[in-house]
């Protein structure tokens, strides 16, 4: 579902790669949590994937398509195929909670029926329809989260990619967002979540993939826990990370 071989990007004017040389695969309906220390990695991790930017070499896939191939006028509706979740929300002031949600379907060309028919729905899976009249400044930040997830699965892209949700919230409401997050996974989207957050990733245990100065240094895929160096884990819990691997299995998997 998500492929990437041998990837490495280097910022202009850094020293060192922010990845350097990353193989995985994220399997179709997998939960993958993202960790690493500051610095790491993860943001640029995701930014590959959202072709924010570009990798200076190496090859990424994404639910079929080879990223080299999406040109940049492609790339706005190359992401509308993803759902995207940012620790800031990145919600419409001037809108309605029913209207940021509404406004990303019409961009995504469905008709006025199909969305006053889809949006309730959608409300209602992230536990909000009550809220829909309100402006996201009426609401706390969790509200806002699972408005921004509403907006993000609305159009049941088949990979949901989540760069630190949960960063701005309390511990309690972590918890109900990762809870919704478990929920569309179970609905059969493959979500990849970055996240610094310890008992969120061990409550969990799903794959965890550890990101240290820009190389993968553990890659658990079983009852993950988080950890931050690349001691060994539990022999059934580690997955092998090969280069070349990931490429050699796409056909089969895409
Ligand atoms: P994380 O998300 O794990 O904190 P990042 O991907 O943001 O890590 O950063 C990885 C490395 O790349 C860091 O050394 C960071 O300073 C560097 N970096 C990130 N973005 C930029 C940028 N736009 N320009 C230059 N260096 C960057």
């Amino acid at each position: 579902m998500i492929l990437v071989d041998s990837v490495t990007k280097k910022y202009p004017g850094d020293a060192k790669p922010a990845l350097d040389s990353v193989s995985l695969h994220i399997e179709p309906n997998e939960f993958a949590f993202l960790v690493g220390k500051s610095g790491a990695g993860k943001s640029t991790f995701i930014k590959m994937i959202t072709k924010e930017e570009i990798p200076d070499s190496g090859k990424i896939i994404v639910g079929g398509i080879d990223l080299d191939y999406v040109k940049k006028r492609h790339i706005p509706s190359y992401r509308r195929r993803l759902g995207v979740v940012f620790q800031d929300f990145k919600l419409l002031p001037r809108r309605t909670v029913y209207e940021n949600v509404a406004f990303a379907l019409e961009i995504a060309g469905m008709s006025g029926k199909e969305i006053r028919k889809t949006v309730p729905k959608v409300l209602e899976l992230v536990d909000l329809l009550d809220q829909a009249k309100k402006f996201p400044s009426q609401l706390s930040g969790g509200q806002q989260q699972r408005v921004s997830i509403a907006r993000s699965v609305a159009r049941q892209p088949k990979i949901l990619i989540a760069d630190e949700p949960t960063a701005n919230l309390d511990k309690l409401t972590t918890q109900e967002i990762i809870d919704l997050l478990k929920k569309i996974n179970d609905f059969g989207t493959t979500i990849l979540v970055s996240t610094h957050d310890e008992s969120i990733v061990n409550t969990l245990q799903k794959r965890v993939i550890t990101l240290a100065d820009g190389k993968i240094v553990n890659d658990q895929k079983n009852n993950g826990i988080y950890k931050l160096d690349a001691t060994p884990v539990p022999k059934e819990s580690r997955t092998l990370q090969t280069p070349g691997h990931a490429l050699k299995t796409k056909r089969k998997v895409m």
